[in-house]
Formats: C-alpha cells, structure tokens, sequence
C-alpha cells in the first residue's frame, strides 16, 4: 500500500538531528519563550523574506490572534467584512467569526482554486475592510492583482499560508506579500513540528509588537496588561523540532516537485482532470510547493476506490465546504455552484516528502487504468 503520506517516514529522516535538538531543550532547563523560539523567529522570518515573525500555538491562532490584534490597533472593528474563498478550509472562516466579523465567500478562479481578484472586486461593499487569500495546495494566490485591489480599497490583506512554506511568485514567497501572513506547522504540513506549532509573518512593527503581547496574556512587560489576551506559545521543543526541519524544507519541496512533475507528465486518463496554474497573471506551476496534488474527477467516489484496490491512499481536501457546514447553519442557503463542484470532484494524491519516484510511476499506472465506474 501506498500511504497518502507517513509522518513517521518524514520525521525518521531527520531523527538524528531532533533527537539531539530535544536533548539540547531537555538540558538546558528553559522551556518557554527562549533562545530556541528566537532563533526559529528569526530564521522563519528571514526565509519568508518578512522582516518579523511570531511563534503562536497553530495555525488557527496565527489567524485568529492577526484579525484581533488589528481590532486592537483600530483597524478593524466588529461587523467589518473580510473577503474569503468559499472552498478554503474552515479555519479561515472560523478566524473572522471568532473575532464578530463578517465572512463574504466568493467563488474561487476557476483554474488555481484560489481568491479570484474578479470576485473580489464584485463583493467589495462600503464595509469591506480585509481580504484573506488562502494559498491552497501549495499555489500562492494572484498576489499581484490582490494587492493592486487592496490598494485602490485601503484593504488589509492575510495571507492564509498554512499550506505554502516556501510558495513563491516573482521569487517573492507566501508570507512577504501581505500586510501579514499566517502559517501552521501541523504535522502533516510542508513545515510540520512534531505537534501543535504556528507563526504569523510580517513587515509592520506595531502589530508585531500587539501580537507578542496578544499571544502571552496581553502582556508587553511582566506582569502588566495592555490587553485581555491568551495564552498561544510556540514552545522551545516544537520551536526546536521546527529549526532543525526548516533545513530541509528546500530539498524536501524539490521532492514534491519531481512527484508533481511525474504526475503532470504521465497521468493522461481522460477522466481525470490534473491541476492547473491560475490563468491570470504570470503565475506558473513553478511557484508551486505541491503541499497536496489535487486532481478532479466527476467519478471521484469511484476513483478513489480503484485507486484503492489498486494500492493507492487517496484523501479528498475536502468533502465539504464552510457554507455548508453545520457550523455555519446561517450559510446554508448559499449557493456556491464552482466551490460545490470542487468538493465533489477533488482527490488528492500521495504526495509527501517521503513518496519514492518508483511508487509515483505506480501511482500514474493506477490513474491511467481507471476506466470509470462500473456502475455501483
Ligand atoms: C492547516 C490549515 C490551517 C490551520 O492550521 P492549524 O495549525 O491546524 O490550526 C488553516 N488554514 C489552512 C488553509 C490550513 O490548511
């Protein structure tokens, strides 16, 4: 069997250096807020090309604690709305209506899957206040054609970056182009800790500085209180863990790009849609850091079960979009035809650092003798 992906493979390949990284946490006596955390700040921030960056508990506090600490500063008050792709993962959502702001879902380009700049400028109101591009997949979002519009709005832009560490267009990367940008680093993320880990980048010191205080109780200086904030660390451990991966993160995304390029070159099954660079702009496949590798099937339930027999785990990122969730009861009139046909027909396939050339080539010989349901 092909898992769709082995977090104890990836991490075994490193295993030498977190084990002597832990033991370096273990010995020095100091957990919380040390050198460890600093240093991988550091390092983050300078990868990114941002001049900042925040270590949080994860990544939907990374989102969170940025549309609060905005609040704070008074750029953004209860009631704004905020523009978001309507097939992003919930956490997007979650973290404007956690802060009593409005989500607008717009349908997403019909091509990257990613906030369609069109869209956006059509559901732009009096009380648009921020937009919140989620660079799905791995494919950074039109980031030059956001940015022009956010300018002729005065909008705040978010990035949504948890899942394109490294993701780069004009070799500018996720997290250098928004006022500022949000990561997780899950597991099973391009740039996974071994738990809970998250990060938000950006150039602006004041909300910096709001954040730092924001994530540990809304305190600036020991024992004094600008805000009533929360308790949301990056611990030395995980920062640890993270400074010894982020070495890798180079090698290993060049990995996911030749599984891509295996994919891209060798699944020719007509029934089987492969993933497309945004048709606007100069965005190319090249920015791409292939956090999944999402192919579209109108027999997806099919495939994926030929796939099945056929020795491949497949997931499907993800079955049901935020509009439609119980969570969101008072979406569920919406109607969002390109989003709901996203989620009926994407599978994606194995892609992680640890898939061998050898297992993508079977991979391909799967998809191409997929002939279709033959009628359940
Ligand atoms: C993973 C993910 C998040 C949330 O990250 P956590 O660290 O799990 O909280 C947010 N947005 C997107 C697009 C994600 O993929």
């Amino acid at each position: 069997m092909i898992n769709f992906l082995s977090l104890q493979e990836v991490n075994t390949q490193y295993r030498n250096d977190l084990v002597e990284a832990c033991a370096r946490v273990i010995d020095s006596g100091w957990y919380i807020g040390g050198n460890e955390l600093t240093q991988f700040e550091k390092d983050f921030a300078y990868y990114c090309g941002a001049k900042h960056c925040i270590g949080v508990a994860n990544g939907l506090d990374a989102l969170i604690l940025t549309l609060r600490a905005w609040k704070e500063l008074g750029k953004l008050k209860e009631g704004d709305e905020v523009i978001v792709p309507a097939n992003t993962y919930i956490a997007t959502v979650l973290a404007i209506t956690e802060n009593r702001l409005i989500p607008v879902l717009v349908e997403p380009d019909s091509h990257s899957f990613n906030l369609c700049p069109d869209n956006v400028e059509a559901a732009i109101t009096a009380k648009t206040r921020a937009l919140m591009p989620v660079h799905l997949y791995g494919q950074l979002a039109d980031m030059p054609k956001l940015l022009k519009i956010a300018e002729r709005h005065d909008l705040l832009i978010l990035e949504d970056s948890a899942q394109a560490h490294g993701a780069s267009v004009n070799a500018r990367r996720a997290g250098s182009w928004g006022h500022a940008s949000a990561f997780s680093f899950y597991p099973g993320k391009n740039l996974g800790a071994l738990g809970d880990a998250g990060a938000i980048t950006t150039n602006d010191g004041e909300l910096e500085q709001t954040l730092r205080a924001l994530r540990n109780y809304g305190s600036h200086e020991k024992y004094k209180n600008l805000y009533r904030g929360v308790n949301s660390r990056l611990d030395e451990i995980q920062a640890a863990m993270l400074s010894v991966k982020l070495k890798y993160l180079d090698a290993s995304t060049a990995h996911r790009k030749e599984i891509a390029d295996i994919y891209m070159k060798g699944i020719n099954n007509p029934l089987i849609y492969l993933p497309l660079s945004t048709s606007v702009s100069a965005l190319t496949l090249d920015a791409h850091v292939w956090h999944l590798f999402v192919v579209r099937s109108e027999m997806r339930d099919a495939l994926q079960a030929h796939l099945l027999r056929e020795g491949v785990q497949t997931l499907v990122h993800y079955p049901i979009p935020p509009h439609q969730q119980q969570a969101y009861c008072y979406l569920n009139h919406l109607s969002f035809p390109l989003t709901e046909r996203i989620h009926r027909e994407v599978l994606s396939l194995p892609i992680g650092p640890t898939i061998s050339r050898e297992q993508a080539y079977q991979v391909v010989a799967a998809c191409n003798s997929f002939r279709g349901s033959s009628l359940v």
